[in-house]
Order: C-alpha cells, then sequence, then structure tokens
C-alpha cells in the first residue's frame, strides 16, 4: 500500500457471501470469485481519491459457515492492519451478518476507526444488484472523518440499503428485499440519498483514547431456546441439560412472556442453579423485555432468568460466547449481561 499520512486508505476484507459471486455457466450455481474480477465489475472503485487495498479469505465462505474461528481471523486481520489504515469495510454473506458484526463488535475493545460490514441480496455481477452501490457507499463512509481529522464513524456498522446501523443492533429481516436489514431499538448512525447524512448523537464516541485490544476466545457451549405453544418439557429439558452449556438465550413472547408450567420453571431455575446463565429475549423484532409487567414474565425472573431488555438474539448470543471466552464467573457474566458494553443495549 502506498502511505500517505492525508490520504484515507481503507481495507477491503472480503470474506464471501453473494455480493462477490457469479454465475457458473455450466451449473449455473452462484460460486464465489475475486477481488480482482469485484474490481472488474465495478470500475467506479477505481474513481475514489484514496487508497484501497484488498484481502481476501483463502475460500470464501457462506455466511451460513461463519463461525468464532472465522470472526477470530476477521479481529486477526483488523488487529495487525490497524495502524494502516483509516478503516476497514467487510464483504460478508447477509445470513449471519448480524451475527458477525454483534461478536466483533465485542471483540474489538477500544475500537476507534471504522469496521463497515456490508454485502448485497443480488451478486455484484448482476446488472440490478444492491452489492454496487452498498459497496461504494460503505467505502466512502469508512473514509469520511470530522472536522478534527479523526474518522467519522468509529465503531463495528452495517451498512445496507441507504442505512448505516450499529452492527451489534441489526437483524436481518427480509430474505429477498434489498432493504433486508434492521436496527429496531436504536437510531440509524447515517442515513444515505443524494447526502450521507450522520447522527452524531447516534454514533458512539470514545474520548478515552483507549487501544485497541482485541478479544480472540468465544466460548461456543451456547443455545437459543425459542419458546412455542405447546413446546414440551422434553424439549427445554434436552437443551438445557446439554453437557457444558454456559449460556442460552430464551426467546420468549411479547415483553418477556412465558408459559406458566411448573415444569418449564422447574427446568430453568434447575439450570440457572448449576451456573447456566439464561437471557430473556423477546421474540418481537421491536421493543423491549420488562419481567415485571406481567405474572408470567415475573416467575421467570424468579427462577434466576436475566432480562435481556432491548438486546437482539445475535447480540444476546455472541455477548455470552464473548463473556465466557474470558473466562469471568457465572456471576461476573450475569452482571455484564445487565449492562452495555458497546452500545449493545438500552442502559449503561
Ligand atoms: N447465503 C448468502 C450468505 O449469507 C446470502 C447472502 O450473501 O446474501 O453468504
Amino acid at each position: 500500500m502506498k502511505t500517505n499520512t492525508a490520504t484515507p486508505s481503507i481495507l477491503l476484507v472480503y470474506t464471501g457471501g453473494t455480493i462477490g459471486m457469479i454465475e457458473n455457466p455450466v451449473t449455473g450455481a452462484l460460486e464465489n470469485f475475486s477481488f480482482e474480477q469485484l474490481k472488474k465489475h465495478v470500475p467506479e472503485l477505481q474513481k475514489f481519491n484514496f487508497y484501497i487495498d484488498s484481502w481476501q479469505f483463502d475460500h470464501p465462505m457462506d455466511s451460513s459457515d461463519m463461525d468464532a474461528k472465522a470472526w477470530c481471523m476477521l479481529v486477526d486481520i483488523i488487529q495487525s492492519n490497524y495502524d494502516r489504515y483509516t478503516g476497514f469495510v467487510v464483504l460478508h454473506g447477509t445470513d449471519t451478518m448480524a451475527f458477525t458484526a454483534s461478536a466483533l463488535s465485542f471483540m474489538l475493545h477500544g475500537l476507534s476507526k471504522p469496521v463497515i460490514l456490508t454485502g448485497s441480496q443480488l451478486p455484484i455481477g448482476v446488472i440490478r444488484t444492491d452489492g454496487k452501490e452498498n459497496l461504494l457507499t460503505s467505502l466512502e463512509i469508512a473514509a469520511a472523518s470530522r472536522p478534527d481529522g479523526k474518522p467519522m464513524v468509529q465503531e463495528v456498522c452495517v451498512y445496507f440499503e441507504n442505512k448505516l446501523m450499529r452492527g451489534n443492533r441489526t437483524t436481518k429481516l427480509n430474505a429477498e428485499d434489498f432493504n433486508a436489514f434492521r436496527s429496531y431499538n436504536y437510531p440509524d448512525l447515517a442515513t444515505v440519498g443524494i447526502h450521507i447524512r450522520y447522527n452524531l448523537n447516534a454514533i458512539h464516541y470514545d474520548n478515552t483514547e483507549t487501544p485497541l485490544t482485541v478479544y480472540t476466545e468465544m466460548n461456543t457451549n451456547v443455545a437459543v431456546l425459542k419458546l412455542f405453544p405447546g413446546i414440551q418439557e422434553m424439549v427445554v429439558r434436552s437443551v438445557l441439560s446439554i453437557e457444558g452449556l454456559k449460556g442460552v438465550v430464551l426467546e420468549t413472547y411479547g415483553s418477556g412472556n412465558a408459559p406458566r408450567k411448573g415444569w418449564l420453571l422447574d427446568c430453568l431455575s434447575e439450570a440457572t442453579n448449576r451456573g447456566v446463565v439464561i437471557v430473556n429475549v423477546t421474540q418481537c423484532k421491536s421493543g423491549m423485555v420488562d419481567m415485571d409487567r406481567y405474572e408470567t414474565g415475573y416467575q421467570l425472573k424468579s427462577a434466576g432468568v436475566l432480562s435481556g431488555y432491548d438486546i437482539t438474539t445475535e447480540a444476546a448470543l455472541t455477548k455470552l460466547m464473548f463473556l465466557f471466552g474470558q473466562h469471568l464467573s457465572v456471576d461476573e457474566v450475569r452482571q455484564e449481561m445487565m449492562h452495555s458494553i458497546v452500545g449493545e443495549i438500552s442502559m449503561e
């Protein structure tokens, strides 16, 4: 890379996903293509007045294959290039982008540069692709600076279809629409039309000058348990008795409600007494858990279940992985789950 202190430089990391795919003329299946091909399809990349370097996963992956190991690779790439670049744009499949964005937000502590994840619903080689705009605008945002010269955005974000969102607040909500991501419980960090309008009150700015510290240990002994009418004791008991289980995201109804069945409360109490951290996250897309509102929620609280407030399942799950990865005690994990670490819940 050419170094020049005045000119921004962005590292574009290509992990895989639809955005970098092209149709195999023989089988008709979508296959990954290289960054060089990406540049051919997006000649506009040459027009930016900042430097763009690229780094590509050896085996680009469908994001369904993303896991903690791949998150660690991403964190390593960002850490080892941190001083050389103004910002980072990560091309990623949309299916698990919200999980990766959430995980990275916890793993990159003290981040003061943008890490923007983006992707697309249609491959970049397709005429009507949404990938071009998502890619070009992500790069522009990653290179943007404030009047004091510091990066405009200094956190892990998802950029998709005209919206820049805090990464750990996002959820994929549509399998077809270009407008596929939402941050239901936190305002968008920027909206994009003719102008890019930054929401400066919503973007996180850390004035403490904390250096970047990366955490690469994630404990994946976690599970998501989604309640549904008619759920059977056997199902709940099987999940909660998984050997080595550390944390569970319990997806409940409405403001955090669950059936008032004795066996359910017994199963939950037994698990929390064994040290399993169970976090109550609502199945609703928007709004928050309030376990004091109804008796059905209150009972969960008595069984030792924690309120996830307005956290997403993606953020709650990766936060549990992260906290248990730091070898914290059960009490410490419980404490941390009730506080915001990087703006993932609407409370300090
Ligand atoms: N299956 C793809 C993935 O998540 C879908 C996409 O990129 O939009 O990798």
